[in-house]
């Protein structure tokens, strides 16, 4: 089977009208591109493509999606037909093998959490015990309509009820347990409800199943966000809140907003600004970055502007480096989060400050230099200590070799002898290969790589061509095996 990320980034990605324009003659009408059906072969321009990603004949009904297409008029194979796509727009498609037949066995576990899921919701909306965790939401400026998008609900401070609740619908008490919503009291066997008297941010993954939820205490109270227990279907290191609305969009815009919680999320999205996830109230893991990079090179960091949300920026900001991705931080006036600064200036105002971002490394040495860490020599060791980590994650080698030459530039030339040997011929390197032109080098090199992949994209694209026409000739003759 092939990954259904990988499914989606092909069928996102693909230009229909140009696919199906191979094998049909297209011309716009309006919005759509229409011409003859191919599939039962008429004469006139009944066959409909919607650049959008959909195809409808009004006349034999014929419709679908580019793989159906190809599927149909070519006699792929749904794989085969994913994999042709591929090829054309230059998306590696590998197969990774089922791992289990028959139903996915995390199914209960899906069912356990969306059951609770509907509880919860109707617990903030319906029931008399909700007041208050409504109060909260309307409170931030949140109305039931905008709230309900996201599936916020309310887990009581009873616990019974949901565990009944979950049990009617067959779910039993091992079943709870597995999918994160029971937890065993410490040093008993006894179980309890884990969420109680809390705001509930369901969290779905690519799919949109419900693998678990953040909550929130209403007041006082520790912690103050909980997630569900890791489980078989939730493991928050590898999750990242809001990925399954944003996908599509991101790649769209090739870029991704890293917020730090739930709100700030929920904010930006309702000001219209779709390209937008965040960590589980963790700093930002080495498998979420991985994640992230896989959707787009362009991420923005928007935290808090406090201590705490200048220490998670830069955490964040190596795992992504780590990842090759280009990091920009985007700094809120003081006092503000992403939530309040969008509710009071809206998405233009956030659009401003993320023209004026800065890249996350010359961020770090202007917090320095603010801090007075270039003063002299002492402290200008101890600011090598904070860079270079920076520095050392950064796989990408053009960017790596930019922050060395930043970093001499800073600390002068002298501090370069500080440096370890491997990263000291880089710095070499990067500070003479500048002085020549770093500009034409880059281009060079990218222009370079871009032609390389085009070359593997049409080879590939080719040797699946090749097999078409094969089969093709196969299909005609009568006594072919094949
Ligand atoms: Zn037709």
């Amino acid at each position: 089977m092939i990954p259904d990320e990988i499914v989606d980034r092909v069928r996102d990605e693909a230009d229909i009208v140009e696919i199906i324009g191979e094998f049909v003659k297209l011309k716009r009408v309006g919005t759509s591109f229409r011409g003859p059906c191919p599939f039962h072969h008429g004469k006139h321009d009944n066959f409909s493509v919607l650049p959008r990603g959909t195809f409808n004949c009004f006349v034999c009904g014929e419709k679908g999606n580019v793989f159906t297409f190809l599927q149909k008029h070519l006699g792929l194979d749904f794989v085969e037909a994913v994999k042709w796509v591929g090829a054309r727009i230059g998306v590696e498609v590998r197969e990774v093998s089922r791992q289990q037949e028959g139903p996915d066995p995390r199914e209960p576990l899906w069912e356990v959490n969306a059951a609770a899921s509907e509880f919860f919701r109707r617990h903030l909306w319906e029931e008399p015990g909700g007041a208050a965790a409504r109060a909260y939401v309307e409170g931030r400026g949140i109305t039931r309509e905008d709230a309900e998008r996201f599936t916020l609900g309310f887990a009581p401070r009873d616990g019974t009820p949901l565990r009944e609740h979950l049990r009617s619908l067959g779910f039993d008490d091992g079943q709870q347990l597995a999918a994160g919503m029971l937890v065993r009291r410490e040093g008993s066997d006894e179980l309890r409800v884990r969420f109680r008297h809390r705001l509930m941010f369901p969290i779905f993954d690519l799919r949109e199943h419900v693998v678990g939820f953040g909550g929130r205490v209403l007041g006082e109270g520790e912690p103050k966000y909980l997630n569900s227990s890791e489980s078989e279907i939730f493991a928050k290191r590898r999750l990242l809140y809001g990925l399954n609305w944003a996908k599509q969009s991101i790649r769209k815009a090739d870029r991704l907003l890293l917020v730090e919680g739930y709100f700030d999320l929920i904010r930006l999205v309702l000001a219209g600004i779709d390209e937008v996830v965040a960590p589980l109230g963790t700093a930002l893991t080495e498998a979420q970055a991985s994640l992230i990079r896989k959707y787009t090179k362009n991420v923005f960091l928007l935290y808090d502007s406090d201590t705490a949300g200048q220490k998670a920026t830069f955490r964040a900001g190596d795992e992504l480096l780590r990842n090759g991705a280009s990091v920009r931080v985007v700094s809120l006036p003081d006092g503000e989060d992403p939530d309040s600064f969008v509710a009071s200036q809206g998405a233009e105002g956030l659009e401003r400050e993320i023209a004026q971002s800065i890249d996350v490394f010359d961020r770090k040495i202007q917090i320095l230099e603010r801090g007075g860490w270039f003063s002299d020599l002492r402290h200008k060791r101890q600011a090598l200590d904070k860079l270079l980590p920076s520095i050392r994650a950064t796989t990408d080698r053009i960017m790596r070799d930019l922050y060395v030459a930043r970093t001499s530039e800073e600390i002068a030339s002298c501090v370069i002898s500080m440096l370890p040997e491997p990263v000291r011929s880089r710095a070499s390197r990067g500070t003479s290969s500048s002085a020549s032109s770093p500009g034409l080098s880059r281009a060079l090199r990218d222009r370079r790589r871009a032609k390389s992949r085009r070359h593997r994209c049409v080879g590939r694209a080719r040797a699946i061509d090749a097999r078409i026409a094969e089969r093709r000739v196969c299909a005609r003759s009568a006594n072919c095996s094949a």
